[in-house]
């Protein structure tokens, strides 16, 4: 996906350059963000590395811990205010941004647990060697405009629980709440432990290739992490990239297709589809073909599509500008290659970034909605013979991040997870995450590992001290 930008840099009254932060649901501009110069980087860097040192120190573990804890504390208090701010400029339903600020706070009550213990190297040998896990120094941090709050948290909580101190930049479409976020964490964290950074490109360009950065964890489409891995290769810092992902639900032929409708389709729509790991592409057996369209067209037609901060909406609008015109294309050329809009297949006629459910049946199979990541409320249906012929056109991406496998018989639907190339498969659900599980896609969906403890380790290093049993 090319990174879009967000319109109408100026400067505010201070004479300070700033953007303006625009609505989804009016498309019109409701507040303005500071536009940093990646100049202002290097002091920003070096006031990080400073507080570093004291942040990373061993004996300071338990008032780490204290402060992550007060942080949860802290922002599950301003949910009030975060969860509205959130939802104006990212357009989610307003209990969506509630549960986000309450997964903010869960991530953090969980990371500050998972202190880096000491291990010793048991090889047989006569001597006494063990890893002690160290920080890695200043650590960069890029987030998309999905998820600002949550994905901003799940690269700070275990940065931060680690020891080391962290550099957030936000997307530019959803600057406001994380930087709400981070004054009601500078009240419990110490100073320039957290710091956020707005602005325009080439910020996030300049902050990823730092010199003063150790560790740079960005979550967004796979072009630009391509370019967060050049940038950061300039100082060898280490990466880890969550990209884009293209999941496939495969529906078995024993499906119980009314039964598993409202789950299947939420997992492809809630957040407006704007989810990596978002259902993106569904295929159903021949057989079962025209009754999977039809329940998942009709789920679409009777959802309530509105402004996230009016009761009862529970879709909002696409994010951002760009992304609805790519929305629009992909769905706009699929009809066009012979496609048929079982539900929805275009814009609403209103104000703001609004975008009707869209079920598309009778897709070729080469549309770009089907091979590309079309995030958004746009959810291809393909017919397959085989399950052969499924698992290979699930596989058949560049992208590996997600999958699943729908069916009554467990066991069978689970064998056929077990094929597919990716980070995460689930049966009879999809999306789910546990703070405790591993988080990392296969192929160009990622490099590294984020979530639970391998979350925390790819935040250390380790530092092996052997020494004789005597003198
Ligand atoms: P994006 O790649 O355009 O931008 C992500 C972030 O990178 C933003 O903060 C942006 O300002 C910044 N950025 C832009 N150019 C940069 C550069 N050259 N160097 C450094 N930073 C730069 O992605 P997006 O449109 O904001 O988000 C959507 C994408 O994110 C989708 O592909 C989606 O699948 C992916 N995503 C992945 C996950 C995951 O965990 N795997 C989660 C959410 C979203």
């Amino acid at each position: 996906m090319p990174t879009p930008q967000p319109r109408r840099p100026h400067q505010t009254r201070s004479g300070r350059g700033s953007f303006a932060v625009l609505d989804p649901a009016t498309g019109e501009p409701f507040d303005e963000a500071p536009d940093q110069r990646p100049e202002e980087l290097d002091a920003i860097v070096d006031r990080a590395h400073t507080a570093w040192l004291h942040w990373r120190a061993d004996t300071n573990a338990d008032a780490r811990a204290a402060a992550l804890l007060a942080a949860a504390d802290a922002v599950e208090q301003a949910g009030p205010d975060l969860a509205p701010l959130l939802t104006r400029e990212q357009g989610k339903p307003l209990p969506e941004s509630y549960a986000e600020v309450a997964r903010t706070a869960a991530r953090l009550r969980y990371f500050a647990t998972l202190a880096p213990q000491t291990q010793p190297i048991q090889d047989g040998r006569a001597v006494r060697s063990e890893i002690r896990w160290r920080p890695l120094g200043p650590v960069a941090a890029i987030v998309p405009w999905n998820f600002p709050l949550q994905l901003a948290s799940a690269k700070f909580a275990p940065a931060l629980a680690a020891g080391n101190t962290v550099v957030l930049k936000p997307s530019p479409f959803t600057p406001l709440a994380t930087r709400m976020l981070g004054s009601v964490l500078a009240a419990v964290l110490p100073e320039d432990v957290l710091t956020i950074v707005t602005g325009r490109e080439p910020l996030g360009e300049r902050l990823a290739s730092h010199p003063g950065i150790r560790h740079v964890t960005f979550t967004g489409s796979v072009p630009t992490g391509r370019a967060v891995a050049r940038g950061a290769a300039s100082s060898l810092a280490r990466v880890t990239l969550e990209l884009g992902g293209n999941d496939a639900a495969i529906l078995l032929d024993d499906v119980d297709v009314e039964q598993i409708a409202d789950r299947l389709f939420w997992a492809a729509f809630r957040n407006c589809g704007q989810i990596c790991m978002a259902v993106k592409r569904v295929y159903a057996p021949v057989r079962l073909y025209s009754e999977v369209v039809e329940a998942l067209a009709q789920r679409a037609n009777q959802t309530v599509v509105g402004p996230g901060l009016e009761a009862g909406s529970q879709l909002g609008p696409v994010n951002n500008a760009p992304q609805l015109a790519r929305i629009e294309r992909y769905a706009a050329g699929a009809l066009a290659a012979g496609a048929r809009a079982a539900a929805g297949g275009g814009r609403l006629d209103r104000p703001g970034y609004f975008f009707a459910p869209t079920i598309l049946a009778d897709v070729p199979a080469q549309s770009p909605v089907v091979t590309q990541e079309q995030f958004g409320p746009v959810l291809p249906v393909l017919p397959y013979q085989s399950v052969e012929q499924a698992v290979e056109a699930a596989n058949d991406t560049g992208f590996g991040l997600g999958g699943s496998v729908w069916g009554t018989d467990l066991d069978r639907a689970e064998q056929v997870a077990g094929r597919l190339e990716c980070g995460t498969v689930w049966i009879n659900h999809h999306g789910e995450l546990s703070l405790a599980q591993p988080f990392a896609g296969a192929k160009e969906s990622g490099v590294g590992v984020a979530g639970g403890p391998w979350g925390l380790s790819g935040n250390l290093r380790p530092f092996v001290v052997h020494r004789p049993l005597e003198a």
